[in-house]
């Protein structure tokens, strides 16, 4: 039997995993000093949320979700992150306690898409989302943070580019606008295009087919179609991130994937590293109706979404080092119980120790400790037993000396934090 993971979701080996963490830590950092608290809610939610929230006719409530039924409920593996954050926020009745909550998040989401470099069935989102606040201030903020975080992730040549897409008024005469262009085209249009015409011709705009793009040439913008107040509102956005000095391109055509955006909307696109194609790091915008449409108060919202891999193919960072970590090579029984021991006050300590349990060779056993990436190994046979001794090589300046058993764990201590001892 050919046991292989699932087409489009990989596994993340112990070897990789010092850079995921590295961005975790980077993400939590800045995000947390933004005032956004972590929450975690189930990776399975009705299918009908993701159905009413991202809207029927989009790509992934088609044709990407992974639904299936079990114990007379509709479910779906999570495509997304804002879905089920909002349905939380809902369920809690968050809205009744605080006027302006913010909420992270961070983990798998399940699209069937076709699988590319960096376009994965299985990928990690981290993301934000803001509720109770109409913006802009909010929303030239978490584009900031967002600038903010890949220049730590070490990503070059990050773009952002930002559009509004009004507010409902603005999208039913965009609509018409854009209809009296494409309809014109319309056998020039994709199949799936052609389908979508009428029920949502926004999409098309968002198509990767070279068809669509070609039929959209010239299209109107959406902010030649934007009402005063969300005018104004973009307006606003736009002087707080000149005076946040944060660079941007406007893209009146920006559209994306989901049916829930209103007003601002925005995409941090990347370019170099392993990148490639799928240059899209993270995507986010407004979507001030969506906890109203799910049944709730009126509460305007604005969130994003990153993906981990792409950060990852993108970005130059290096992995967390083991800075504090010790290798234990004992040579016989009584050598290896004295080891257990010191290894147990080592750990006491927040020493990484990794103890050679197996009974090998001191040639193997060094061998093994310059391979494990540890800065000391400690030494003991019968004849440190006997003296009360150890003996510690530093792998790194390759020197070596015999150590008083008794002050072994402070020497080590001090010698890892960097003190002289
Ligand atoms: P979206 O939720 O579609 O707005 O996507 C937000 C971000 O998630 C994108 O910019 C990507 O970085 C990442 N992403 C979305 N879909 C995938 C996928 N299939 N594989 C890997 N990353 C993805």
């Amino acid at each position: 039997m050919n046991l292989r993971a699932v087409k489009g979701m990989n596994d993340v080996l112990p070897d990789e995993i010092g850079r995921w963490r590295k961005i975790e830590r980077i993400f939590r950092e800045i995000t947390e000093a933004h005032g956004f608290r972590e929450v975690r809610t189930p990776i399975l939610e009705q299918t009908s949320l993701f159905v009413r929230s991202m809207g029927e006719v989009t790509d992934v409530v088609e044709k990407e979700m992974y639904s299936f039924a079990r114990h007379d409920d509709e479910l779906t593996m999570r495509p997304e992150g804002t879905a089920g954050a909002a349905r939380a926020y809902l369920e809690h009745k968050v809205h009744s306690k605080e006027a302006v909550t913010r909420w992270s998040y961070l983990g798998p989401m399940f699209r069937g898409e076709r699988p590319a470099r960096g376009r994965l069935r299985q990928f990690w989102q981290a993301g934000c989302e803001v509720y109770g606040d109409q913006g802009p201030v909010s929303d030239a903020e978490m584009i900031d943070m967002l600038v903010t975080l890949y220049r730590e992730l070490g990503v070059q040549n990050v773009s952002v580019v930002i559009n509004s897409l009004g507010s409902g008024e603005t999208r039913a005469r965009y609509r018409d606008a854009l209809l009296a262009h494409l309809l014109p085209r319309r056998a020039e249009l994709s199949e799936e295009s052609q389908r979508r015409l009428e029920k949502n011709p926004l999409r098309v705009l968002d198509s990767k087919s070279a068809a669509d793009k070609a039929a959209c040439v010239g299209a109107p913008s959406l902010l030649d179609v934007l009402g005063d107040d969300d005018r104004a509102h973009f307006d606003g956005l736009r002087r707080h991130l000149d005076a946040l000095g944060t660079p941007y391109v406007v893209d009146g055509n920006l559209v994306r994937g989901l049916d829930y955006y209103t007003r601002t909307l925005f995409e941090v696109r990347g370019e170099g590293g392993e990148l490639g194609a799928q240059n899209a790091l993270c995507g986010g915008g407004r979507y001030d109706k969506l906890i109203e449409e799910l049944g709730g108060p009126v509460t305007p919202c604005i969130g994003f979404a990153l993906g981990i891999e792409r950060a990852l193919l993108a970005s130059a960072i290096e992995p967390e080092p083991r800075a504090n970590f010790v290798y234990l090579a004992p040579l016989g029984e009584a050598a290896q119980s004295a080891l257990l021991v010191l290894a147990r006050e080592l750990r006491a300590q927040k020493v990484e120790a990794q103890l050679d349990g197996r009974g090998q060779k001191l040639k193997t056993m060094l061998h093994r400790a310059e391979q494990s990436g540890a800065r000391f190994a400690v030494l003991v046979g019968d004849g440190e037993l006997q003296r009360g001794v150890v003996t510690l090589k530093d792998l790194t300046a390759r020197t070596q000396e015999e150590i008083a058993r008794d002050v072994v764990v402070r020497v080590l201590t001090d010698r890892l934090a960097g003190a002289p001892s």
